[in-house]
Parts: C-alpha cells; sequence; structure tokens
C-alpha cells in the first residue's frame, strides 16, 4: 500500500513556522497537527507561544493545549500515537496532514521511527529498590557511577554532568532490565523500515543574526502582551506542587525558570534582568533546534532508503520583507507538486548553494549512530575545582585540544612549572 502523504514545517522558535502552516493549510486544504512540546499544555499561551485563535483562520489545529496537568510528561510515544492517529483521522477526511512544530525530535520520530534516545516503547516491567530509587532521585555523580556499573557503553555516550539523560539510561535499566545501549542497536537496526510517511519536510531558516533580533522583539512583545500574570499564575502552581525539578513537565517552558528570581523576590529590577534571561535562553534554544535539525533529523533522513526518504526543502526567513516569494509562494508551489507524485529535484529543495549546504546532513554527526565514538576524553589541564573537564567523543577532543580555553590552561600550567623550578633554584 502507498504511502499516505505527509507535509512537514520546522525550524527554530520565532521563525514563523505557525504562520506559513496556517498559509498552506489554506491553500492545500490541510490541518494542523502540533509538534511542540510546550503547545501540548492546556492554557499559558503568551509563554508558549501557541498562534492565537484569530490567526489560525478556522483551519482546525490538533494536539495543542490538550494535556491539562502542566506536571505530566508528554513522551516521544505518546506523541507518535496521538500525532499518527491525527493523521489517519486526517487524511480519511480526505484532507492533508500538516505536522507543524520545533520539537523536532517529534517529528523525527513520527516521520522516521523512534530513532531518539528513550523513545523506545519501553514498558516499565520491574520494581526499583528503594536503594536504586534512591540513586536515581540522588546526584549526578551517583547516577554516573550507577549507570557505568550497569552499562557502561552508555554512560560513555553521556556527559557525566548529564544528569536528565543519565537519569533518563539508569531508569531504561531498573525498570525494564533493558540496558539503554542495547535499545539503541535495536533502533538503529530497525530504522530502515520504520519510514511511515510519504514526508515533504519544509525547514523555514533564518540567518541568526536576523532572528536573534526578531526573538528579543518577540521577548518584549510577550512581556507587554500579558507574559507577567501567565508566569505568576503557573508559579503558583509550581509552589503547591512543592517546587518540583525544572527539567519535566511545562516547567521547562523558555521563560519560567527565567522569571523565577523576580516571582520569588517581586522586585522591579530583578525583573528587568529576568526579561534578558529570558531572551538569552531563546536564542541559544533556537541555536540548539537548529543543530538538531542539522546533526539528528537530517542525518536520520540521509540514512532512510532513497524511495522512502523525506524530500526537505529549505525556506529562507531571513528577509521578511520577501516572505510572501520565498517562503509562503514557494512552500505551497513545492508542496502542490509533492502532492501531485512527484520527486522534487536538489534545484527545487534549495534556492542557492548557501541553502544545498545547509540541507546537506552532517554525516559524522549523530552520535547515537556511532556507539564506537561513545567515550569520554578527561582534560586534566582543564579542570574545574579539582574535577577534570569531559569531552564525549573524539571530535569534540580533537576540538578542545585546539580550543582557547585548553591552549590558555596549558599554558598557565607551563608558567607554573617555570615559576616552580625557578624558586626550587632560588632555593638551593
Ligand atoms: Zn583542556
Amino acid at each position: 500500500m502507498a504511502l499516505k502523504n505527509l507535509v512537514a514545517v520546522i525550524g527554530t522558535t520565532g521563525v514563523g513556522k505557525s504562520k506559513l502552516s496556517v498559509a498552506l493549510a489554506k491553500a492545500l486544504d490541510g490541518e494542523i497537527i502540533n509538534a511542540d512540546a510546550m503547545q501540548t499544555y492546556a492554557g499559558v499561551p503568551i509563554l508558549t507561544n501557541k498562534h492565537p485563535e484569530a490567526e489560525r483562520e478556522g483551519v482546525p489545529h490538533h494536539l495543542l493545549g490538550h494535556i491539562p496537568d502542566v506536571t505530566a510528561e508528554y513522551t516521544v510515544p505518546q506523541f507518535e500515537r496521538e500525532a499518527s492517529a491525527c493523521v489517519d483521522e486526517i487524511c480519511g477526511r480526505g484532507k492533508v496532514p500538516i505536522v507543524v512544530g520545533g520539537t523536532h525530535y517529534y517529528v523525527q520520530s513520527l516521520l522516521l521511527g523512534s530513532t531518539v534516545a528513550g523513545a523506545a516503547a519501553v514498558v516499565p516491567s520491574r520494581e526499583v529498590s528503594a536503594a536504586d530509587a534512591a540513586v536515581l532521585d540522588g546526584d549526578t555523580r551517583a547516577l554516573w557511577e550507577r549507570l557505568q556499573a550497569v552499562d557502561p557503553a552508555i554512560a560513555q555516550k553521556f556527559h557525566p554532568r548529564d544528569h536528565r539523560k543519565l537519569r533518563r539510561a539508569l531508569e531504561i535499566y531498573l525498570t525494564t532490565g533493558t540496558r539503554a545501549s542495547d535499545l539503541y542497536a535495536a533502533q538503529a537496526a530497525a530504522s530502515a523500515d520504520s519510514v511511515r510517511y510519504r514526508a515533504l519536510v519544509l525547514w523555514v531558516w533564518s540567518e541568526q543574526g536576523a532572528l536573534d533580533g526578531r526573538l528579543d522583539a518577540r521577548v518584549d512583545a510577550m512581556d507587554r502582551g500579558g507574559l507577567g500574570p501567565e508566569v505568576a499564575g503557573l508559579h503558583a502552581e509550581y509552589v503547591a506542587a512543592g517546587e518540583p525539578p525544572l527539567d519535566r513537565g511545562l516547567w521547562q517552558a523558555i521563560g519560567f525558570k527565567e522569571f523565577l528570581p523576580f516571582l520569588a523576590s517581586g522586585d522591579a529590577q530583578t525583573r528587568a534582568a529576568c526579561v534578558d534571561d529570558m531572551k538569552r535562553a531563546t536564542r541559544r534554544y533556537a541555536r540548539t533546534q537548529t543543530k538538531w535539525i542539522r546533526k539528528k533529523l537530517l542525518v536520520a533522513a540521509a540514512a532512510a532508503p532513497a524511495d522512502l526518504r523525506p524530500q526537505t526543502a529549505l525556506l529562507d526567513a531571513t528577509d521578511l520583507a520577501a516572505w510572501d516569494e520565498r517562503v509562503a509562494a514557494r512552500a505551497v508551489g513545492l508542496a502542490r507538486r509533492f502532492l501531485a507524485g512527484e520527486t522534487l529535484g536538489p534545484a527545487d529543495l534549495a534556492p542557492d548553494a548557501a541553502a544545498a549546504a545547509l540541507l546537506a546532513p552532517a554525516r559524522d554527526a549523530d552520535l547515537s549512530r556511532r556507539p564506537d565514538d561513545w567515550q569520554h576524553f578527561a582534560c586534566a589541564q582543564c579542570a574545574v575545582d579539582g574535577e577534570p573537564f569531559v569531552c564525549v567523543g573524539a571530535e569534540l577532543w580533537k576540538q578542545h585540544l585546539t580550543s582557547r580555553r585548553h591552549r590558555l590552561a596549558v599554558k598557565r600550567e607551563r608558567g607554573r612549572a617555570q615559576h616552580a623550578a625557578w624558586l626550587a633554584r632560588q632555593a638551593e
């Protein structure tokens, strides 16, 4: 049976994905499936940048604000299940499913199967002992040591300070008895036959410099538009919930953590600093999102068999004055040809050489496909508080050895050694 057609709109926060998706839905008779993790939670439309109802122009939106519990974790398997059910429904109505969102591991798992850590449908089947539970809730070092003991391969994959990932990997082992490293191997083997849809992926992209200004302006607009009362309301829930870890549920939304100092103190000067922190975190998030697209999503797409590979096009949204021509009209034109069954060529997918370079997957970048590179490298020269500085993988280690930080540390050490030698000579 032929695969169902699906259009996905991806890209960083604040680049205009929602606006484009509504235009696409109108042109193609489509419906929208949200793939932004924070927007799956009910409420806080400003904090999570939900596209305002008035601007949705009557286009149906699915998986938007449908999780009532802000502390609930909306997992990848849950998203996959619900999103694929939506695709079936939408196709059943004879309409085009348009998946839109910046949580790119959701999009990736829907299109290309579960290639993400912890994404497998791991069913907890074991009781965790009290001692193990204490380790899971304990500090990062204890987590790492326990993981190193039960699954040394995966312990080498993550940075020893990456609390969240270490905890998740250990939790998988303790609750299922299966090592996370074995799951990775099984997932890699399965990914070849996990392409679910015939997909057109539209990557709305902007040069980072131009985007940064827009992101700052958007945070200011959010601030004027009622962000304060939203985070205050969320803070009340946070306090009522006993101030849970911030790496879970809606607490991860950019702006909440950054506003905590103000929410605690109520001081106006603190508030301005919080807004600045929120701007910095937003810019950082945009960079992380671009990295994911290039190093994970495009790599996974390229690994799929040629006839099943998602067709990925880059739409240049750097110059907003050219939006209609370079983004909206191009997207609609490409999608129409795609839906007519055409296979788009490189010149269709990339408008110029720079776009083609961005679309070329960084082949060796996905660590999860390179278990041979799961390895810690510790630098004694760059130790912090007596703890060695750790890089994961040969590539990062190579970069570290040529970094300014490392060269300065080596120079400092040489200086200290020379000074010690000089002191020793003086003492003779
Ligand atoms: Zn170093």
